[in-house]
């Protein structure tokens, strides 16, 4: 055999496992996103596939393309870091960056995070989030199939509604977030979420009932537009508990647009 052929043997050798590596790490970050976390955290350092160099300069552009939506959740949280970009920096406890199925059909979007939100640095655990538990649980899914953020990342004091200017600053990091899920339909929780989303200022009542349209503004690749069905917030479905039937009309052309049959129980 020539040199040539086992120096290209080598390399494919090199490759596959470099793809083995590559596959297995974007597995266990993805098992970690959906909350098994038994594997430990997970070193950037120690799983990164080592580096071959020259013959590596081809392949690496695929492993990068390779990269799971997890991965690049990740990153985005990473670059996010500790921001500063508005004044709610200056009251939070936690930023809430959203949690979820990086690979969710659904993604959940509501205002900003609360009190209790604010604590714990995840969205929806207070009240209103025990109520979109109840609402996902009745369309035959669990919180980890889907994915939930918020408009703001950071509690406004006194849970005082998001201002224009902070809405701004903020709204981009969910464009990201929504750009690398690509979920086949958003559900916007209450007034702000499907305003923004929308970019309108038609109230909610008259939102809600139709299918609308989100554009992303950050390239997907893989959606030109995403639906949007609008629906009343579950801090607002709390004080007005006749609303569900509402809701619930609402949540059934989600599970229709997601391709959802209904799991019998
Ligand atoms: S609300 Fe958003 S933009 Fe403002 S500080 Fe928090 S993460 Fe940054």
């Amino acid at each position: 055999m020539s040199d040539d052929k086992v120096k290209c043997n080598d390399v494919f050798f090199f490759n596959d496992l470099v793809d083995v590596i590559t596959d297995l790490r974007n597995y266990l970050v993805s098992q970690n996103f959906l909350g098994l976390d038994y594997y430990g955290p997970i070193n950037n350092s120690l799983w990164l596939p080592p580096q071959m160099p020259v013959i590596m300069d081809e392949s690496k552009k695929i492993h990068e393309a390779r990269y799971s939506k997890a991965i690049l959740l990740e990153r985005l949280r990473k670059r996010i870091g500790d921001c500063q970009k508005c004044r709610l920096s200056e009251t939070r406890i936690n930023l809430v960056f959203g949690e979820g199925n990086p690979g969710a059909d659904i993604v959940f979007v509501g205002e900003g995070p609360g009190r209790e939100e604010d604590i714990q640095g995840r969205p929806f655990v207070g009240a209103a989030g025990g109520l979109l538990d109840n609402m996902i649980r009745a369309m035959g899914l669990e919180r980890k199939d889907v994915y939930i953020g918020n408009i703001i990342k950071c509690r406004p004091p006194g849970n005082r509604n998001p201002a224009d200017d902070e809405i701004s600053a903020c709204f981009p990091y969910l464009e990201e977030q929504l750009a690398i899920i690509s979920p086949k339909v958003i559900c916007a929780l209450g007034k702000f979420a499907a305003q923004t989303l929308l970019n309108t200022k038609v109230p909610i009542s008259r939102l809600r009932g139709r299918v609308h349209s989100y554009t992303p503004s950050v390239s997907t690749g893989e959606r030109i537009s995403i639906p949007v069905v609008s629906t009343y917030h579950p801090a607002y479905l709390l004080r007005n508990p006749g609303q569900k039937k509402v809701v619930w009309d609402d949540l059934k052309v989600v599970m229709e647009l997601a391709g959802i049959v209904k799991k019998r129980r």
